[in-house]
């Protein structure tokens, strides 16, 4: 059994920026994650992108902002169970709480704090008969590692943000012109990345199938071609060496969803006039995973709702103790060892 001060589902930058908080009050985290690595969705989705509003940074990749949240938690050494998602949660007399994962890890603390984002991840996959031969053999659902693909002939499909932003990356770091296959001509991407799709199909470097899907695939143990239908043509036989159907994920909670939360449009309701409780006192929920009026599902917002969270979860830790916060520039950073380790 795993015993902490405050559990953490999800260890995306919401969940990171808690360890930090927490810490400065001195109080031990263990976060759990389903995936095997920190970083929520700015590991799974997009590390090579540059966000523009971190305060203090006017760019930074994603993935440099998950190593330094990684750091910025270091000196609080909190616990991770990665790979295992977490089931059930139940609560014990003595008032804490057991969270067990997937894999039986079971983990006791006063406090949950759920920062589970979207949820587990399921990419929207489309109906084609032999897509689940050819996942991980040319079929990704997500680009990891984008130089992974640097001279290969690449497909995507969609018509989102996530489509046209990798069209438009492996088109302008690529010799080899990118396919781009989108079943209407009306993008939901941001309207300058629409026009950079045009421009660069012009210059050669995007071959553009508007009013087409893919509809199947050939390959023997590896995918060799996709088969492209486009509206009033013959369906034709393209060779690639990877198609990336990026539909985007579809919202799932997960195993969250049967914790006994109110739940409101697959987010769990809070109470934002205080500390992002939910219905289940002891049980927070912050960052994309939550909802309440006005709410804006971006980092800054998660940050500061982790704040606020950590101070009522002292209070429920400590009743009897009074928290006096201090500016970091005035008490400094002063972590505290590993404790809440596997026993
Ligand atoms: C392409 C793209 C670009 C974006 N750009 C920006 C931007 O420029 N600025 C900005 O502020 N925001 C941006 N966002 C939104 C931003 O990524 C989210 O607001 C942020 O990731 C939310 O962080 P989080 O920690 O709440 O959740 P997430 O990052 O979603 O992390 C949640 C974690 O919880 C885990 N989890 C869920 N359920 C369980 C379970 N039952 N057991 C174990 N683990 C579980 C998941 O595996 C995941 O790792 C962007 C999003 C996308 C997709």
């Amino acid at each position: 059994m795993i015993q902490t001060d405050i559990i953490i589902v999800g260890a995306g930058p919401v969940g990171l920026f808690t360890v930090f908080e927490a810490g400065l009050m001195k109080l031990k985290c263990h976060l759990i994650d389903v995936i095997p690595q920190a970083g929520g969705q700015l590991t799974e989705i997009y590390p090579k992108k540059p966000i523009y509003d971190i305060p203090g940074f006017p760019s930074i990749l994603a993935g440099q902002l998950v190593n330094n949240l990684l750091k910025q938690a270091e000196p609080f050494h909190p616990g991770f169970t990665l790979g295992e998602r977490a089931e059930t949660i139940e609560k014990q007399e003595d008032g804490n709480f057991i969270v067990t994962t997937s894999e039986g890890t079971e983990h006791m603390a006063p406090t949950v704090i759920i920062a589970g984002g979207l949820g587990s991840f399921e990419p929207r996959k489309p109906k084609i008969d032999s897509l689940s031969h050819f996942e991980k053999k040319g079929v990704e659902y997500m680009v990891r590692e984008p130089k992974n693909f640097i001279g290969k002939k690449l497909f995507i499909s969609g018509g989102g943000d996530s489509a046209l932003d990798w069209a438009i990356y492996f088109a302008e770091n690529h010799s080899i012109p990118v396919g781009l296959v989108h079943r209407t001509d009306m993008f939901r991407g941001h309207k300058d990345s629409v026009e950079k799709i045009y421009d660069l199909q012009k210059k050669g470097e995007i071959e553009l199938f508007t009013h087409a899907e893919v509809i199947d695939l050939k390959g023997e143990n590896q995918l060799e071609q996709i088969v492209v239908k486009q509206k009033d043509k013959n369906a034709i036989e393209i060779n690639v060496d990877y198609w990336f159907p990026l539909f985007g994920l579809s919202p799932k909670l997960g195993p969250i969803a049967n914790w006994g939360l109110e739940i409101e449009k697959n987010a769990i309701k809070v109470d934002n006039t205080l500390d992002y409780q939910t219905n289940i006192p002891g049980v927070f929920a912050i960052g994309d995973v939550n909802t309440y009026p006005g709410k804006l599902k971006l980092i800054l917002c998660g940050f500061h709702e982790a704040t606020l969270a950590v101070q009522t979860a002292y209070k429920i830790i400590y009743p009897n103790k009074r928290f006096t916060m201090k500016y970091t520039t005035v008490q400094g950073i002063q972590g505290f060892e590993p404790d809440s380790v596997k026993v």
